[in-house]
């Protein structure tokens, strides 16, 4: 008998542990199961979204933050070292390892190698951004391109260079204690038995107390009803482009709750 929150945990532990999957084998022995009962574990995981298998669906290849593959990230503790999914998901492992972490990239703008300290306490102050090119509705259609393309840049002009080059249009930006924020806060609690992914509300919730709002982060919600007599027209959000950070913090904006 198994249980898919344990099967997960299973999982998820083996990353941090280990640095990497267990096979369905390893599965199938930890819960004393057969190879097709693990793997029909597996299955209901990745469509529940709580872990990534290959093509095959026979593999991990990501337990988020972690992943089994290159996705551009290292992250190096005192006795490990892991692939990190992307940015959000290597600012997050110093957190569920419990120690400094030396984070190694490249930026995309420049091809630069980046490497900075995080600490699972309190956020870095190197003067790099982030950029986020896929909006977190769609972060699912293809999860892998979209953690390949949550990368850290040496500066916004760079992340500018990128998408001209790339023609990709421009996402989302963030400074380093904003997304180290969102990943400390959003991973909490992912290798406890009790964790659950958070509700499309919740998620919304959690990004706007980091004052990321708008359509890129699912809130397509008006934030502000218009005032009596302008003419009913409800404010729009057209622009993708979200600064975040101690410059543009909620001032003037209404508390959430
Ligand atoms: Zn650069």
């Amino acid at each position: 008998m198994h249980d898919l929150a344990d099967v997960r945990v299973f999982v998820y532990r083996s990353f941090a542990e280990r640095g990497g999957p267990p096979v369905i084998e390893e599965v199938a022995a930890e819960f004393g199961i057969g190879a097709d009962e693990a793997l029909q574990a597996l299955r209901a995981l990745h469509d529940a979204h709580l872990l990534v298998l290959d093509a095959d669906r026979r593999r991990i290849v990501m337990a988020h933050p972690w992943s089994a593959v290159p996705l551009g990230f290292v992250v190096a503790g005192e006795r490990m070292k892991w692939w990190g999914g992307c940015a959000w998901d290597s600012f997050a492992i110093p957190a569920l390892a419990g120690e400094p972490c030396l984070v190694a990239t490249h930026c995309p703008g420049c091809g630069r190698a980046l490497a900075l300290d995080v600490c699972p306490d309190e956020p870095p102050t190197a003067d790099m951004v982030a950029h986020f090119l896929v909006p977190i509705p769609r972060m699912w259609d293809d999860v892998m391109f979209a953690c390949g393309h949550q990368s850290l840049f040496c500066a916004e002009e760079h992340v500018g260079r990128w998408l001209r080059e790339t023609r990709n249009p421009r996402g989302v930006l963030l400074d380093l204690r904003t997304l180290w924020l969102l990943a400390t806060r959003w991973y909490a609690g992912r290798l406890t038995r009790d964790y659950r992914r958070r509700t499309p509300d919740e998620a919304r919730a959690l990004f706007q107390e980091l004052g990321l709002s708008g359509p890129f982060w699912g809130d397509d919600t008006p934030r502000e009803r218009p005032a009596a007599g302008t003419g009913g027209l409800p404010r729009t959000e057209p622009a993708l482009l979200v600064r975040c950070g101690p410059a543009a913090s909620p001032a003037g904006r209404r508390p959430e709750r």
